[in-house]
């Protein structure tokens, strides 16, 4: 059997249109003999609307709380009137009834107590999975799929870290094997909710934000998957922005490494923890276009292939700020760094880059409401200065390994730029340097039309920058 674990983000369920497209792509990759494994995020902006009406309720906005959760039923009511019809039609709207039943005396809960803890959040953002993926099981039950609803939380079994809960892989494995194997066994489509999970004791928890994508990647590895695709609305990874560089290119094939370090430097395609389930188990994930299925996407391999090209894309990551310490009185002493790292740590920023001189260190965090309060600490053990409106440029190719000549290219060809940091990863996989907002697209563009001028067509799409001239050239004409 082969099976292929179909993941459709928010953007491509938002809509009963666009669930009776995700049935017709389901619907062709069964015709293809495969056994589709579906995993349907919430409803587009649904989660982000429980986390608001989360927030009012704690408050003590119960009005408001229980008006965003009334536009909710509302959205969901009105999407299984037109999915679905009969017996099970009547089901469906009683079951989601009850749902947001339960939902609105949460909400009604948390606003007198005022008061909202880690697990009740991931109990308030739950509903959104649990009512797109029966929504879903069901419709497909009804047009012919022989759609199967399962709830995620009978198989992504996780530990008790609300918030951000991590799996534990055996068990789901063999849950999978309990749940799923049976109805895919039985020629069925099982629809499962992705972000969602519990505790083995039953607890409700999620995986974080845009989680839905690593449940994919538990499911494939657990059911040792032929292949995962994460079905999202665009034509998968991209040379560069096109919003910045509208010549960018569709990436055909990129390496399991290439593409952990452009979504870690905000490529927003892929979740970077959905890629390890899947590398471990060898087992290609594909990132496809729920608005354009014929579009073949990106194909995501644990080795790269091989490419005239040096970088695979060039990703951006804005809105950094620069902090420097200058290491006044305690010299690069033993344990210096530690405690640099400490106060980093204490407030829970991550940082981006790093680079040190004999006296100073430089770091780059996330432009936040925490800064004044980090540089407080730090400036307890030496000078601190920072800037913000700084920009991450990072270019990523697994070619880039060993070879000379290649930083010398990058920073003649952005040599008009005034460049702040500069960092190769110990990967050897990317290049990064961070320089100041405004240059940042002019920067790219110089980079993209510097690297991707002659592009490999066995790794990159030309076709569409062929396909793009030609508009242009017919339009001029017209
Ligand atoms: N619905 C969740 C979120 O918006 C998970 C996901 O869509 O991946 O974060
Ligand atoms: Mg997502």
């Amino acid at each position: 059997m082969k099976i292929v674990v179909m993941k459709f983000g928010g953007t491509s369920v938002e809509s009963p249109s666009a669930i009776s497209r995700t049935a017709e792509i389901v619907e062709g990759r069964r015709a293809r003999g495969m056994a589709p494994v579906v995993v349907v995020s919430a409803m587009a902006k649904v989660t982000d609307q429980l986390l608001a009406a989360a927030a009012a309720a704690e408050r003590g906005d119960k009005t408001g709380a229980l008006a965003i959760s009334s536009r909710l039923r509302n959205r969901h009511l009105d999407a299984v009137s037109a999915l679905l019809s009969g017996a099970a039609a009547g089901t469906v709207h009683a079951w989601m009834e009850e749902q947001f039943q339960a939902l609105d005396d949460l909400l009604r809960g948390l606003a007198a107590v005022q008061e909202l803890t880690p697990r009740t959040t991931d109990l308030v953002a739950s509903y959104g999975e649990r009512l797109s993926s029966r929504m879903i099981g069901e419709y497909y039950a009804q047009c012919g799929l022989n759609g199967a609803y399962v709830d995620a939380r009978t198989c992504i079994l996780t530990d008790s870290q609300h918030g951000k809960a991590v799996p534990l892989e055996d068990k789901i494995e063999q849950q999978l094997g309990q749940t799923v194997m049976p109805l895919l066994q039985q020629g069925r489509i099982p629809v499962l909710g992705g972000f969602i999970g519990a505790t083995e004791s039953g607890v409700t928890t999620t995986l974080g934000r845009g989680g839905s994508d690593y449940t994919g990647a538990l499911v494939g590895r657990g059911l040792n998957a032929h292949a995962i695709e994460i079905w999202t609305d665009v034509n998968g990874i991209m040379t560069t922005d096109p919003r910045v560089c509208p010549d960018a290119l569709r990436v055909k094939t990129i390496s399991f490494e290439e593409a952990a370090e452009l979504a870690y430097f905000g490529a927003k395609v892929l979740h970077p923890a959905t890629i390890l389930p899947a590398v471990q188990k060898n087992i290609p994930v594909w990132v496809l276009n729920s608005k354009d299925p014929a579009n073949h996407g990106t194909q995501i391999t644990a080795m790269a292939a091989h490419s005239r090209s040096p970088f695979k894309s060039i990703a951006i990551k804005r809105k950094l700020t620069i902090i420097d310490v200058v290491a006044s009185r305690m010299l690069m002493t033993h344990g210096y760094l530690r405690a640099i790292f400490e106060v980093f740590d204490r407030h829970k920023s991550a940082v981006d880059m790093v680079s040190t001189s004999e006296v100073s260190v430089s770091l780059t965090v996330d432009s936040n409401e925490r800064l004044p309060a980090i540089a407080a600490d730090l400036s307890q053990i030496a000078d601190v200065k920072y800037e913000g409106r700084k920009a991450l440029v990072c270019l990523v190719g697994e070619n880039i390994r060993g070879q000379n000549g290649i930083a010398a290219q990058v920073f003649s060809a952005i040599r008009h730029v005034n460049v702040r940091m500069i960092s190769q990863g110990a990967s050897e996989i990317n290049m990064s340097f961070m320089i100041e907002e405004e240059d940042v697209e002019e920067a790219v563009r110089a980079l993209h039309e510097h690297f991707f001028r002659d592009p490999d067509p066995d790794v990159f799409d030309v076709t569409e920058r062929e396909g793009l001239s030609n508009a242009i050239a017919t339009a001029q004409e017209n």
